[in-house]
């Protein structure tokens, strides 16, 4: 597929951009749409939902949009017409996009800066500081702020967003090339928080990866699991024949589970506090597979439970340890399985799918949200202590008083920053849940597309959804224990995602992008440093994905490697661990971190919490009502 740069917007949106150009940004959502006062096209595009279902047959490259700058704004507007499609077996036809954005915080790429002197913001009364401008703390800003608290945001980094935000990872060589650095792709991003923080109204747009998982083998076999139910089916009649009953019951098990606790609207569990064990098994009833799914099974026994062939099994098992330091033999890495496949995007059930602009544009327009409804948000500005029921103190010396305070900074940040304020049970309870990443993310610069020797091709079906390379079940047991020493494994397991085919927005022309999330990695090597191996992961990370393409050596323009200190150094996540802690079944639902703490005034509201690591939004939605209720408000969205 060709890749475009920033072309000339098309006719018919011209007359669009100069009436969003001139609004202030304090108009409320409702203004801005009727203000727009789009042509017949476009008002028709504007009242669609926020993605283009599969069902569409929707050509890809014209569901997404360049960047373009006008008056020091970018907007986004429609690439030309393309004749490219990837809907494997079907023709597609165009559907031009329109959905002008004005994000302010995507178009200064997140770094947004002072709003105000910290002098002046130190001498305003606040109602609630938050501690980290993290895609949660955002959400939880928006809330707070929307039911009339006077919200500050204080985050470290110049840039908001967290894990969840959107870089030039080669500022030298590539200036134009645009990468979330850390997560990748949304699917378990509430609809709550879509809907009510109206964020398809501020552009957000995303496009499921529709053609499901493609896992190519070390024999030169190789399986598509397509999210097509029917096309999957036949494709696992053709691998594993006698598996597909089988298989049919595996997917039973997770619907059934996120159908109890996950049903669509207001019955769902994530929202809220965590049900406790007995409302779960209320819900469960007598479905026992559906409780092993939850609370014991390792991921291994989840699939060998249902499918006999080996090379199906091995396609699933990275799924149950995604950012999880665990085997895929050790009990409850199922449940990791589940948590990844419980989100319901797009009214969608356990869909992902990149989001145009990259996943960081997801914390942009939360930060739009947030500011719109009147919270002021500061980067650049690390906090130093929690005072609780006071303030905090910053690194410049600066007090900022308010008498709550949530911290988005991970259990173990926010432990620091209150000192020998922290209740010494509640210490416990935080140091007790384990935080040491084994993830190491590489954000690869492509001149093309990886040519997969199983399925050969440079513009394939597989590399519009997502591709895991392999490992064999002895090579994941050897490559957990070799990290947990230390070490580097032989090989590592690898997920392959290429946002730049679904949104060639990222890249300059003939280029692609390419995020690699790969396991085990040491967060401390044995011997050495990440500083002195760092290249030979690099190497070791191509290396295996090497075992499947034939032409990673060229096409390979630039990486960029992010290890565990990387990730804690780069984004504040303690010990690298992408979730802000282990989301194995231990630390999970009620025996996750509550937004409340002991402490006066003092509250969580990061991935930390309940219902878990992710790019979800509800973690601060949850902790805005907990602050709301306790401070006698009657919150509304
Ligand atoms: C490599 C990687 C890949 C991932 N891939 C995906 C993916 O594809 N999809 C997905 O859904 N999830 C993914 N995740 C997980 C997801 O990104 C995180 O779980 C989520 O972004 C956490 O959001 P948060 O707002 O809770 O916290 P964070 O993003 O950790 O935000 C916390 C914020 O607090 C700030 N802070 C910390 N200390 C201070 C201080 N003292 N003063 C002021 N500010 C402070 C930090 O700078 C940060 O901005 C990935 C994570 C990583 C690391």
């Amino acid at each position: 597929m060709k890749n475009h740069a920033i072309h000339k917007p098309a006719a018919h949106n011209l007359h669009v951009l100069p009436r969003v150009r001139f609004l202030p940004q304090c108009l409320p959502r409702s203004r801005l749409r009727s203000c727009q006062q789009p042509n017949q096209q476009n008002l028709k595009i504007l009242q669609r939902p926020f993605l283009s279902p599969p069902a569409q047959r929707i050509s890809v490259s014209d569901r997404y949009s360049a960047p373009w700058f006008l008056g020091g704004l970018r907007f986004f507007l429609p690439h030309p017409p393309s004749q490219c499609g990837y809907w494997h077996g079907t023709t597609t036809r165009r559907i031009p996009l329109a959905i002008p954005v004005a994000s302010p915080t995507a178009a200064v790429l997140g770094e947004i800066g002072l709003p105000a002197p910290v002098r002046e913001l130190a001498a305003r009364t606040w109602d609630v500081i938050i501690v980290g401008a993290g895609h949660n703390g955002l959400a939880c800003a928006a809330y707070l702020a929307r039911n009339g608290q006077r919200v500050l945001v204080l985050e470290s980094r110049n840039r908001v967003g967290g894990a969840c935000t959107i870089e030039q990872p080669f500022p030298e060589t590539h200036p134009a090339v645009r990468m979330s650095p850390c997560a990748y792709l949304a699917g378990l991003l509430h609809p709550k928080i879509v809907e009510e923080l109206e964020l398809p109204a501020r552009g957000f747009h995303w496009t499921p990866a529709v053609n499901g998982l493609f896992v190519p083998m070390l024999d030169g076999s190789s399986i598509q699991l397509w999210d097509d139910e029917a096309a999957c089916e036949e494709e696992v009649r053709r691998f594993a024949p006698r598996d597909v009953e089988g298989w049919r019951a595996m997917n039973d098990c997770l619907t059934r589970l996120r159908d109890a606790l996950r049903p669509p609207g207001d019955g769902d569990r994530w929202i809220g506090d965590a049900p406790t064990p007995e409302e779960i098994d209320a819900r469960l009833g007598h479905d026992d597979a559906a409780r092993h799914l939850l609370y014991d099974w390792s991921m291994a026994e989840f699939v060998e439970h249902y499918v006999e062939d080996e090379g199906l099994q091995i396609a699933y098992l990275g799924q149950g340890v995604i950012g999880t330091n665990a085997s895929p033999f050790d009990p409850g890495t199922a449940s990791i399985r589940f948590h990844h496949a419980s989100g319901r995007l797009g009214g969608m059930p356990g869909m992902w799918g990149y989001v145009k602009g990259g996943m960081g544009m997801v914390s942009f327009y939360l930060c739009d949200a947030a500011q719109e409804a009147g919270a002021v948000i500061a980067a650049g500005v690390p906090v130093a202590q929690i005072l609780p029921g006071e303030g905090v103190l910053l690194e410049g010396g600066e007090r900022i008083a308010a008498p709550i305070v949530v911290s988005n900074a991970d259990p173990r940040v926010t432990l620091r920053l209150l000192g020998s304020a922290a209740d010494a049970e509640w210490r416990m309870r935080v140091e007790g849940v384990p935080i040491e990443g084994c993830t190491v993310k590489l954000n690869v610069l492509l001149s093309e597309l990886p040519n997969f020797t199983a399925r050969p091709g440079a513009n394939q079906p597989h590399h519009y959804g997502q591709i895991n390379v392999p490992l064999t079940k002895s090579e994941w047991r050897s490559g957990f224990s070799a990290a947990r020493r230390g070490e580097l494994p032989t090989y590592l397991w690898g997920e392959l995602y290429f946002q730049s085919v679904h949104d060639p927005s990222v890249v300059p022309a003939g280029m692609h992008t390419m995020s690699v999330f790969a396991q085990y990695v040491p967060y401390a090597f044995a011997h050495g440093t990440w500083d002195s191996r760092r290249d030979e992961v690099r190497r070791l990370a191509l290396r295996s994905l090497s075992r499947f393409c034939s032409n990673m050596d060229t096409a390979i323009i630039d990486a960029q490697v992010l290890g565990p200190p990387d990730i804690e150094q780069k984004v504040g996540l303690t010990g690298g661990h992408i979730f802000q802690g282990e989301c194995l079944p231990p630390y999970m639902w009620s025996r996750r971190l509550t937004p409340r703490t002991p402490m006066p005034g003092v509250y969580l509201c990061g991935a930390c919490t309940h219902p878990g690591g992710s790019v979800i939004g509800i973690n601060g939605r949850n902790a805005a009502m907990a602050v709301l209720r306790e401070h006698g408000h009657v919150p509304h969205a």
